[in-house]
């Protein structure tokens, strides 16, 4: 029997893998059961790969959207810079497709399979401490209480107040802020195909808009300090229907730390973390979800399959080169989003005589990668 804590897309996909192959799990979350996220997520083919290993990707299948096309604009006069070719780099490679989903239809359909698995979820468990007293794990609730176990699995996100003292989280200040908004497709000032995700890049600024469920768009704005002052920066070069647009949104805002997480954990206990509880990626190459759904599937098979408690932790280590990998890509990717207004000449000038399909090329280990 394994405990979890954290009923996200990690805590949640390793629960049915789990089940899946009858071993029994329990689920402590801090939140309630209401699911309250409008918005939009990427799943790229080694995240839809893992769905269908899962067998849920036909079940989502007629809410998601497919993606055939990247597009990469420079802000400043909606130029197009480049279009990275989905569709060909899938069909080339054979792989599973790239999606867009909305976050509440994902995360009901873990759920809905984690119910039917029978496996008990307790809400309003909000987890502040993990003993290990060798015999047996305790797990320390806010209000107190104690409930213990055997086996643990650490599936509780990005948090700041860590739980366990294996795990260690150390914030690294930035000035980096997040914004997110949820539009309809007329509301746009520009049109757009419902198979496409487009990325603008501006002067300290850039823009991930892609169409999710329904005639909904999603759009992440990620800047370097506050969005008025980066807005207003870039006001003269941006078409004025845009600036308007950006302006007159009602945002959702957040600060984007970043942390460095250490996992200290002892390799002959049944202690696992998985998702941003193990790690912490940069949101610039759209893959902390893809690699929370690895981590549950190949998690919950290796226990499955019931190999030694060390050969469990061998598995989760072995996916350290390519979760560094991720977080080094993804932190590249924020530089060249983000470049300052000389260095954004060459980028945009570069990718301006990229070949895209090259491009994705280049991304074959990240998206090619069966569990
Ligand atoms: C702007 C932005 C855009 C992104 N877009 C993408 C994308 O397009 N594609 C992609 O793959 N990834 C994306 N990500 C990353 C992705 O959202 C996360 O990596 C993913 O949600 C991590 O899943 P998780 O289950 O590990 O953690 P979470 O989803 O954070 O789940 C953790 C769960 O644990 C619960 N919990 C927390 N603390 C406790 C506690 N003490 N006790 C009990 N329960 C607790 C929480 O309530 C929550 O339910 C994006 C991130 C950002 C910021």
């Amino acid at each position: 029997m394994y405990n979890i804590i954290g009923s996200g897309i990690a805590g949640l996909a390793c629960s049915y893998v789990l089940s899946n192959f009858d071993v029994k799990n329990e689920i402590f979350e801090s939140g309630d059961q209401k699911i309250a996220n409008q918005y939009g997520i990427q799943l790229s083919p080694n995240a839809s790969n893992v769905l269908q290993k899962m067998g849920i990707l036909s079940k989502l299948e007629s809410h998601i959207k497919i993606i055939n096309n990247i597009e990469i604009y420079s802000i400043e006069k909606l130029k197009k810079l480049t279009t990275l070719p989905v569709n060909r780099f899938i069909n080339k490679n054979n792989l599973t497709n790239y999606y867009t989903a909305s976050r509440d239809i994902l995360h009901k359909e873990l759920l809905s399979n984690v119910i039917a698995s029978k496996t008990k979820i307790n809400y309003d468990s909000k987890i502040k401490k993990i003993e290990d007293l060798g015999d047996k794990i305790q797990i320390i609730k806010e209000n107190k209480t104690i409930s213990s176990g055997k086996k643990l699995i650490i599936a509780n996100g990005n948090s700041s107040s860590p739980i366990f003292d294996r795990i260690s989280c150390s914030p690294i200040a930035n000035d980096f802020m997040t914004y997110r908004s949820a539009v309809k497709v007329h509301e746009l000032p520009i049109k757009i195909s419902a198979d496409t995700i487009y990325l603008f890049l501006g002067k300290g600024m850039h823009i991930v808009m892609y169409p999710y469920f329904e005639d909904l768009i999603n759009i992440v704005m990620i800047t370097k300090n506050n969005k008025d002052a980066v807005i207003q920066k870039n006001k003269q070069n941006i078409d004025k229907g845009i600036y308007s647009f950006l302006s007159a949104q009602d945002w959702h805002s957040w600060s984007l730390y970043d942390s460095k997480i250490t996992l200290n954990l002892d390799t002959s206990r049944p202690i696992f973390a998985i998702g941003d509880a193990a790690h912490s990626i940069k949101p610039h190459l759209a893959q902390g979800a893809s690699m929370a759904l690895e981590d549950a599937f190949t998690l919950g098979k290796s226990i499955g399959e019931k190999n030694t408690v060390e050969s469990v932790h061998y598995a989760m280590n072995m996916r350290k080169k390519r979760i560094d990998r991720v977080i080094r890509n993804s932190s590249l990717n924020r530089q060249i989003f983000h470049a300052p207004p000389i260095i954004s000449v060459f980028r945009d000038f570069f990718l301006e005589k990229t070949n895209g399909l090259g491009q994705l090329d280049n991304l074959k280990w990240l998206y090619d990668y069966k569990v």
